[in-house]
């Protein structure tokens, strides 16, 4: 469903991607991880088209797309940050993108009542987001990328600001709502243990470029580099 060929980005004399060619099958969770300023972000945010590459293209769904705007693009993203607008209700949140694209109202009701359900928020609908623990604001921005339906779902680092606790749950939900509903994601972080646990594909990335590219169960067997063996370390 996503393939990059030769993907490059620069930032003035900065490379942050030297030409990344990259698959991923419909339906697959890929992880990208790596240490800090590797290009995980750049990674994703050429996918999603908030930033333009300086080279190569990008394939979502068989479709090219590089050149497009975020919108053209059939994905939907969750930020590190949750980004939720603080004086809307979470229900309002999470019907913001569906209200821009002027989806129809009983359309947007059905699908908020879905989504809510399946995230746990139906009690939580008319609160604001000042009135959330941290996991259920977590909840909402998930909700919000949900309720668009893309088919492709790009989060970056979305658990960062939680608990151990919390971060471990979260990622067991995310996991098994991306099976549900067959959603192809590309899930950023720099925790070995969560790219382990959660991924089909692991993308460990290193100064721009793919250090190594294969399923969790690979990487632990065959490390392809000594900066591979080091990265992922031994099975939890
Ligand atoms: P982290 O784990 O800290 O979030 P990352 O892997 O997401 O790191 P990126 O944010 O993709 O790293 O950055 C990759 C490289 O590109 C870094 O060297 C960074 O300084 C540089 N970079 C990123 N964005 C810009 C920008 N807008 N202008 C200039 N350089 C940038
Ligand atoms: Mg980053």
């Amino acid at each position: 469903a996503i393939r990059l060929d030769a993907v490059r980005k620069q930032f003035g004399d900065t490379v942050a991607l030297h030409d990344i060619t990259l698959d991923a099958a419909p339906g697959s969770l890929v992880v990208l991880l790596g240490p800090s300023g590797c290009g995980k972000s750049t990674l994703l945010r050429v996918l999603a088209g908030l930033e333009e590459a300086t080279g190569g293209t990008v394939h979502l769904g068989g479709r090219d797309v590089t050149g497009l705007p975020p919108a053209a693009r059939g994905i939907s993203m969750v930020f590190q940050s949750y980004a939720l607008f603080p004086h809307l209700t979470v229900a309002e949140n999470i019907l913001f993108g569906l209200r821009a694209r002027k989806v129809a109202r009983a359309e947007r009701d059905a699908r908020l009542a879905r989504t809510a359900a399946m995230m746990g928020l139906d009690k939580l609908l008319e609160r604001r987001p000042g009135q959330l623990s941290g996991g259920q604001q977590q909840r909402v921005a998930l909700a919000r990328a949900i309720v668009a339906e893309a088919p492709v779902c790009l989060m970056d680092e979305p658990l960062s600001n939680l608990d151990a606790k919390l971060r471990a749950e979260m990622r067991h939900e995310i996991r098994s709502l991306q099976q549900r509903l067959g959603l192809t994601m590309v899930y950023v972080t720099h925790d070995q243990v969560e790219a382990m646990s959660m991924a089909d594909q692991v993308v460990l990335m290193r100064d721009g470029r793919i250090e190594q590219d294969a399923t969790p169960a690979e990487l632990y067997a065959r490390p392809a580099t000594a900066f591979a063996a080091g990265f992922i370390g031994t099975p939890p």
